[in-house]
């Protein structure tokens, strides 16, 4: 049975008392949703020590955003793996789309990300997805698999096994856009090919969660198809009512 996982990334929302008033509305709607969904939330680095003390003993994950390429030294405004692991985070989300368009990050970064991550033990989130333009030219799926063949391919089996993918198709991240049930269903079951292509039947067990403009409204029809294993979700996660009417969406 592979992990059911909803995952709310805050990107750079909220103060960091909003942020852990955020945590303590999900952690008591938290009763709600079914045991068999692990609930992880990603805040901005600066909330991510008073978020992990409000997150003892709930059962929520954390996450970080991202992490450094380098473990250390003079790297001004970076933050390390080793420094977000210290506090107890358990996930790094690593080549977000945004990290990608906005700060140029490239297989090149993302491989030094990932070996920092494990050299941790944070868990990857990788994010793979195609831009509105590579969709409509068809070339999607080549997108994606390049996408996990120049990062996820190099990693050893043991750390393949702690890697969860997002697919976020660009275009519906933020813009209200949400792929279609089947257009996820079937970018999921690529992904997993291709994964498996490299891992064999390792990639069964491969949570692949799907992220861009997942609401409560549309949540319960993406999270039954069989590829798709839970969401990534941006906005609608800075809404405790909204994120657990998601997580919901798996029933109990
Ligand atoms: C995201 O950025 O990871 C995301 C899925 O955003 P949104 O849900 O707001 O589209």
């Amino acid at each position: 049975m592979r992990q059911k996982i909803v995952a709310g990334n805050w990107k750079m929302n909220t103060t960091p008392a909003e942020g852990v008033g955020l945590l303590k509305g999900v952690a008591e709607l938290k009763k709600e949703v079914c045991a068999c969904v692990r609930l992880i939330v990603a805040p901005p680095y600066t909330h991510l020590c008073p978020v992990a003390e409000a997150a003892k003993g709930t059962g929520i994950a954390l996450s970080s955003q991202d992490c450094a390429t380098e473990a250390k030294g003079a790297y001004t405004g970076e933050v390390s793996a080793s420094m977000i692991a210290s506090l107890g985070v358990e996930y790094v989300i690593l080549g977000h789309s945004e990290r990608r368009q906005y700060y140029g990050e490239t297989s090149d970064t993302l491989n030094k990300k990932m070996a920092q991550a494990f050299s941790n033990d944070l868990a990857p989130i990788y994010c793979v997805g195609e831009k509105l333009e590579e969709r409509e030219t068809n070339r999607h799926f080549d997108v994606v698999r390049a996408q996990l063949e120049e990062v996820i391919f190099n990693l050893t089996s043991e750390q393949f096994s702690k890697v969860v993918i997002a697919y976020e198709p660009v275009w519906a991240i933020g813009t209200g856009k949400t792929a279609t049930s089947d257009q996820a269903q079937e970018m999921h079951a690529f992904i997993r090919k291709v994964l498996a292509e490299k891992f064999g039947d390792a990639a069964q067990e491969t949570s692949i969660l799907y992220g861009g403009s997942c609401k409560p409204s549309n949540a319960a029809e993406l999270f039954a198809k069989p590829d798709v294993d839970g969401g990534l979700i941006g906005g609608a996660s800075l809404v405790a009512e909204d994120f657990i009417a998601i997580a919901k969406s798996f029933a109990k």
